[in-house]
């Protein structure tokens, strides 16, 4: 069984029953964690508060030496932990490394920004932080809260999710340098992560996941800050005069990246009805070149959904939204590409699906694209400002500076006009409705009470070489 990380130390876990952790593609073992229960939550937010004091009062110049050295172990060991990631979560390999390069660059940017600190009153550390993170990008996320928690001078107890724990545990050996107690990982589904946020000395709550957990979090937080970033049901709009030969094979990427288990790109597109024959036939032949096969293979573009659970969650949804009226133009069904075990889904396309189904109001992490035709844009917008939007909705169109007027409502934390889903780590990252809004008067602070929203105009809008298919990508430098 693997162990847990606590005081610096890797240690057995106390208590709890085990569940295995599979790949996803193979079904094959890879490890066996422990779920956590309060014993050992215990264990950890205790050493996490011993730690805190010591490790707030290091200069702001060390801690940012240290955020950079664990950027640079991660960067050394990165074709492993791409590997293992890929193992574990069965995204194709290239996104692992695409992953690996983005934790690299976020340790690095909050370096940076640890060094820039000059102690402001305004901005003093003094938490432990539970950091919480969802299935789908479980070590980004999981760097996504360590990172500027511990440059800050935080301390954390990490619960990565139950499915693809170990790419995090992983993590946790590139963070060795750090003070003992700094950083500690515990294993465990709900139970351990529920326990951890109501354990009184969390002082602080990074959870990324799904709306309804976020929830029962929010709840459970008893008024402790909370950073929430919950799934969302964003729109891909597409208007008559947007450049199809651009659009298809960007909302086709976006949309079908880490087979649809995507947090922040749209999952539901609109299209204006004059043009929306010619549309669904040109995402037709763009899904039919895709390779779904091995993660592990370098030219396959999709790999496995991440669990049986998330495989048959995803055929009720296709089902329930055919029987809502929606009609199938492509996949549809679970199947065994080149004959492996795994939780494959069929690329799935579904055509005249009614606005209020299920597709515009559940979020489905799988690779299902679906699409609305609707009037114009105006109805688009209308129609898309009534599902769940959140993280990051995209617009196709000739007009950028009209789009970037008339999306001013859209509740979307991210829009990007004639780009579908990249720049998230040039701006800032996340949904809009449902971030914890925190303390303090003042004009300083006025910022903390408005809301953000990156706003991306693509300048030059043209194909990029990370979209589909994966067998033409020739950048597989970057990480050792
Ligand atoms: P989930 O909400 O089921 O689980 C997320 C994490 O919360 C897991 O670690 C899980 O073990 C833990 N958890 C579950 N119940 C808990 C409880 N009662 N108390 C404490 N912890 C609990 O989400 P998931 O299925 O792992 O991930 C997919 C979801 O995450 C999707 O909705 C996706 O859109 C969302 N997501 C959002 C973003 C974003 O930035 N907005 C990014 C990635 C994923």
């Amino acid at each position: 069984m693997h162990q847990i990380f606590i005081d610096g130390a890797w240690v057995q876990p106390l208590e709890g029953p085990t569940h295995a952790v599979t790949n996803p593609a193979t079904l094959e073992p890879i490890d066996t964690v422990a779920d956590c229960g309060p014993v050992d939550v215990a264990r950890a937010v205790d050493a996490a508060h011993a730690a805190q004091p010591g490790w707030q009062n290091v200069p702001a110049a060390d801690r940012a030496a240290l955020v950079r050295e664990i950027g640079g172990r991660v960067h050394d060991n990165g074709r492993d932990l791409a590997t293992l990631l890929t193992r574990e979560t069965g995204k194709p390999l290239c996104e692992s490394i695409d992953c690996i390069e983005a934790v690299v660059a976020l340790f690095n940017a909050c370096a940076a920004g640890a060094s820039l600190s000059v102690g402001s009153p305004h901005r003093q550390p003094g938490a432990v932080v539970a950091a919480i993170a969802p299935f789908n990008f479980p070590m980004l996320f999981m760097a996504c809260a360590i990172a500027p928690a511990i440059a800050a001078g935080d301390t954390v107890v990490c619960k990565p999710p139950p499915e693809n724990p170990l790419s995090s545990l992983m993590l946790a050996r590139a963070c060795g340098a750090l003070p003992p107690g700094v950083l500690n990982v515990i294993t465990g589904g709900a139970e351990a992560g529920q326990a951890l946020i109501e354990h009184a000395d969390i002082g602080r709550v990074a959870f990324t996941g799904s709306a309804a957990v976020g929830r029962t979090i929010a709840a459970a937080a008893q008024g402790k800050p909370i950073d929430l970033e919950p799934g969302s049901v964003d729109a891909f709009i597409v208007c008559k005069d947007a450049d199809l030969e651009l659009a298809v094979p960007g909302i086709v990427w976006a949309r079908l990246l880490n087979a649809g288990q995507v947090c922040t790109s749209g999952k539901h597109i609109y299209v204006e009805r004059s043009i929306a024959a010619e549309f669904v036939e040109r995402i037709h032949q763009c899904v039919g070149f895709l390779d779904v096969d091995d993660p592990m293979k370098p030219a396959t573009d999709l790999g496995p959904l991440v669990s049986l659970d998330a495989a048959r969650r995803v055929e009720d949804q296709v089902g329930r939204s055919l029987r809502e009226g929606a009609k199938l133009i492509l996949g549809g069904r679970r199947f065994r590409p080149s004959g492996l075990p795994g939780h494959f889904f069929q690329p799935t396309i579904l055509s005249d699906v009614r606005a209020g189904s299920v597709p515009t109001r559940e979020e489905i992490l799988g690779p299902v694209i679906t699409i609305t035709p609707v009037i114009d844009a105006a109805e688009a917008l209308r129609l898309a400002r009534g599902s769940a939007p959140g993280c990051g909705a995209s617009i196709y169109t000739s007009d950028p500076q009209a789009a970037v007027m008339a999306v001013e409502p859209l509740e979307s934390g991210m829009f990007r006009i004639n780009d579908p889903a990249s720049g998230n780590t040039l701006g800032p990252f996340g949904g809009m409705r449902h971030r914890g809004i925190l303390r303090e008067l003042g004009g300083a602070d006025v910022e903390v009470f408005q809301r953000s929203k990156y706003l991306r105009v693509a300048e030059a809008p043209q194909r990029k070489s990370w979209w589909f298919p994966y067998g033409a990508r020739t950048r597989w430098t970057g990480c050792a």
